[in-house]
């Protein structure tokens, strides 16, 4: 936990999370780690909340031994979506940080169980939820310090069927300047499509947001969720290598980038460089 640690005792840096929508093979995850421009925050989900039950639900267990014996390998802090209590014994060796997904966000009783289990979280937006809700929400981690709390925008349900959800970029300037918490946008279950992923993270640094959650993939064709919204790597680094240039504008940091918090399996290159 000692990147994403460093990450939330920051004031001016700003995180990249990047990482498959679902945890499919050790061979995915391999070629994501090793990718020189995937940082130490990593997510990456293993039980899966689908729209629909004839769809892939995540690896389950055997996801967690994948992440398990590539921690051993890579020094990276792993962050996955927990949807049921019953989850929270198995992946509590494998997360640094327990993502709550749209779905889940009104799931008082789910919280109050990761509430006692100390560790930070990423706290989604409900797709209805107003933001006094999502503030609501936010509370019920009482035994967590403000700083151990990211909320996370990932679109609002509209009137709208252009877009897979509407980006509420408001409501990250609402709450930069009105709670205790760090934000970070969601830019590919927002637009549901990689084409816009781009423009709206450039918009979210721009709206004073503290990070992006990014779905990532090697061959984003062949993802088996969300395949639509996934950068590729190379994507991904291009997009890392503008939103660095735009950091300097407002005075941060790129977290990810910063050598001193890379990983091992990234030490070489920039070490070289
Ligand atoms: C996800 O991050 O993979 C996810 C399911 O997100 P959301 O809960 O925002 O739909
Ligand atoms: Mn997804």
């Amino acid at each position: 936990m000692r990147h994403l640690r460093k990450f939330l005792d920051s004031n001016n840096s700003f995180a990249l999370m990047a990482g498959p929508c679902s945890v499919e093979s050790e061979h995915q995850m391999r070629d994501i780690l090793e990718h020189p421009s995937i940082g130490a925050l990593v997510r990456g989900g293993i039980f899966k909340m689908r729209t629909r039950p004839d769809t892939f639900q995540g690896l389950g267990e055997s996801g967690i031994e994948i992440i398990k014996e590539l921690k051993k390998e890579f020094d990276f802090d792993f962050i996955t979506e927990i949807s049921d209590p019953r989850q929270l014994e198995v992946l509590d060796s494998v997360t640094d940080m327990y993502q709550i997904g749209t779905r889940n966000m009104y799931n008082y009783e789910l919280l109050k169980e990761i509430n006692k289990y100390e560790k930070p979280v990423l706290l989604k937006r409900g797709f209805s939820a107003t933001i006094d809700e999502w503030l609501g929400a936010a509370s019920y981690f009482s035994n967590l310090k403000n700083n151990e709390i990211i909320l996370c925008e990932r679109g609002v349900r509209s009137f709208d069927n252009k877009l897979r959800n509407m980006l509420d970029l408001g409501s990250v300037i609402y709450l930069k300047k009105n709670s205790p918490y760090k934000v970070v946008v969601d830019p590919s279950h927002s637009m549901g499509h990689a084409k816009y992923v781009r423009e709206a993270s450039y918009a979210a640094l721009c709206a004073g947001a503290d990070g992006l959650l990014i779905e990532t993939h090697p061959t984003p064709q062949a993802a088996l969720s969300d395949k639509d919204q996934a950068l590729s790597l190379e994507e991904f680094q291009e997009l890392s290598n503008t939103v660095k240039e735009l950091l300097s504008v407002f005075n941060k940091e790129l977290f990810t980038h910063n050598q001193d918090l890379l990983g091992k399996n990234n030490k070489e290159l920039y070490t070289n460089a």
